[in-house]
């Protein structure tokens, strides 16, 4: 048995396949070890870590991610994405009702955002996106 590392492209199809198949999948563990099936031949033995089947999902266009998390540390300064990696954009909110600006950072690429309190993402929900008609 042979290892390799998959191309993005080989990822992204198989990644597809099992989205069609299940359309939900409850977490990025079970998505890598379904992508990993789905690669995988007898005689080929395919690695795909999970962050990186993450980001080829984001970046798919066919997979709506889901992400939940719990509140960190409002202290604490975030600015990178904690689940894609790029830099977060700074979104000021005015707040109708006091008048109070409220500052918010939120990801351009995959969704993300994160208020005062911190959102840590926890687990990821992975849909396959519905084809406009
Ligand atoms: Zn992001």
């Amino acid at each position: 048995m042979s290892y390799h590392i998959p191309s993005d492209d080989k990822i992204k199809a198989a990644l597809e396949n099992v989205l069609k198949k299940f359309r939900t999948v409850q977490s990025q563990h079970k998505l890598t070890k379904l992508v990993k099936k789905e690669l995988n031949t007898k005689k080929e033995n395919f690695g795909v870590n999970g962050s990186r089947l993450r980001n080829i999902a984001i970046n798919s266009g066919f997979v709506k991610l889901e992400i939940h998390s719990r509140e960190g540390d409002p202290k604490k300064l975030m600015t990178k994405c904690p689940v894609c990696g790029i830099t977060l954009k700074r979104v000021k909110n005015l707040t109708i009702w006091g008048g109070e600006v409220t500052i918010e950072f939120s990801c351009p690429n995959c969704g993300y955002w994160t208020g005062k309190k911190k959102r840590i993402p926890t687990r990821y929900v992975f849909h396959l996106k519905k084809k406009k008609a």
